[in-house]
């Protein structure tokens, strides 16, 4: 692409451009981080206002009942379930990320613990995002060596590392700083025949990618409503454990909404049959509910269109970072392979986090992930063709200008 021009023309063709409207976007931004934090629906300031006013300030303690607040974990994942390929009563949304693979690891190790005591390792890849493996090496620590972390530096040696003593291979499909994306369907089989289970954490697949969960036989998985579900800040997440597992996992945080009858009060607890175990305790229901307002803009598209302009998008996004920026140190990380890519692009370059910092104050907001690395996640639903092209060119301009210099781009904050 050599012109402008020729990005409003891909605008105008698209068939997702009117979904746009249906976002709440910041004036004079180029919003390229919705892989860490997808932008506000139109809907969702209305959405608390009648959550906060009508159902919690009218309602009161009622609308646990007459709001369906009680029933919205499993509401909303009944909602979620089509864009990953789950069925009807297989997905909950509730907790974070973190506190769920607590729990699916814990389910995982017990159900192979139950079958063949000899598998006790936990299979994870150490270039994943870090709190997967803080949470495997919590869980670890409790067991005062009776279970094993063992990792994997490459996705070609998860078969040498799936031995006979290995009870669960925990894998993120996309890798938050590569937006590598693994084959999800081959290694499901390449772990079943090895006789472990595979759990796989969808942060940056669910709503970027589509996904066929039931389809490649997966045995759990995590995702995340804040980034590309648009869920808002700290969204609770959701888990995903097929019918064929369900009463056969049980997990650790044996809460009062998993229990099977959590009003009767009775001092033992008995899960509930079905995914309704994978519930702890009582729900953020204001932030839950605004996970609805960005799943009811996913479902008047599907996954394949999602995914059609997400490839267009980076495709030309690499394409002209290579073409207009080829005198600056960049190096693409991401794989140019569509199969082994997710939404995002990342480039090395050695002052990423000034570079990153400079793009910010220009209004073209990335993020920052070490080492040296810029990231840009192509949101479809919101981001247009004319956004790539104008985003490029202004880091074109920071990078010749080398605006990035400035001393105030080198100062780090809390979150890069
Ligand atoms: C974003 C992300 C998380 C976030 O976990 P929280 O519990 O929501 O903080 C976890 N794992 C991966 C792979 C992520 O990308």
């Amino acid at each position: 692409m050599n012109t402008r021009d020729e990005a409003v023309a891909l605008d105008e063709a698209d068939p997702l451009a009117p979904l746009r409207a249906q976002f709440a976007l910041a004036p004079d931004t180029i919003y390229l981080n919705g892989n860490s934090l997808g932008v506000p629906p139109a809907a969702a300031a209305q959405r608390a206002q009648v959550v906060i006013a009508a159902e919690w300030g009218e309602g009161l303690v009622r609308s646990w009942n007459t709001a369906g607040w009680f029933a919205l974990a499993k509401r909303l994942g009944n909602k979620l379930a089509p864009l990953v390929g789950a069925a009807h009563n297989e997905i909950v949304v509730t907790d974070s990320i973190s506190v769920n693979l607590f729990k699916l690891l814990s389910a995982a190790l017990r159900f192979q613990r139950q079958r063949d005591p000899k598998r006790r390792v936990i299979v994870a890849e150490r270039g994943d995002f870090p709190n997967d493996l803080y949470i495997a090496q919590g869980l670890v620590a409790q067991f005062d060596g009776a279970y094993e972390l063992r990792f994997i530096d490459d996705p070609s040696e998860l078969p040498a590392a799936l031995q006979p003593d290995t009870a669960v291979a925990m894998l993120t499909q996309v890798n938050y700083r590569s937006g590598y994306m693994h084959d999800m369907a081959a290694l499901t089989q390449l772990i079943h025949q090895k006789g472990a289970l595979a759990l796989w954490d969808l942060a940056h697949s669910a709503g970027a990618v589509p996904l066929d969960l039931n389809g490649v036989g997966a045995d759990c998985a995590v995702g995340c409503t804040y980034k590309y579900l648009n869920g808002g800040p700290g969204s609770p997440a959701f888990v995903w454990v097929p019918h064929r597992h369900q009463n056969a996992f049980t997990q650790p945080l044996s809460g009062w909404w998993g229990h099977r009858a959590p009003f009767a009060m009775n001092p033992v607890f008995e899960p509930e049959d079905g995914i309704g175990r994978f519930l702890s305790g009582t729900q953020p229901i204001v932030s839950m509910a605004l996970v609805e307002c960005g799943l009811d803009v996913f479902l008047q598209t599907d996954m394949p269109s999602i995914r059609k302009k997400s490839l267009a998008l980076t495709d030309l996004f690499i394409e002209l970072v290579e073409a207009r920026c080829d005198a600056f140190p960049l190096r693409l990380i991401t794989p140019r392979e569509h199969a082994r890519r997710g939404s995002q692009v990342s480039f090395a370059h050695p002052n990423g986090y000034e570079v990153m910092q400079a793009l910010i104050a220009r209004g073209v907001i990335g993020d920052y992930r070490e080492p040296h690395v810029l990231r840009f996640g192509l949101t479809p639903l919101y981001t247009r063709y004319v956004d790539v092209w104008d985003a490029v060119e202004t880091l074109r301009d920071v990078l010749a200008n080398e605006t990035w210099r400035a001393a105030e781009f080198a100062q780090r904050a809390a979150v890069t």
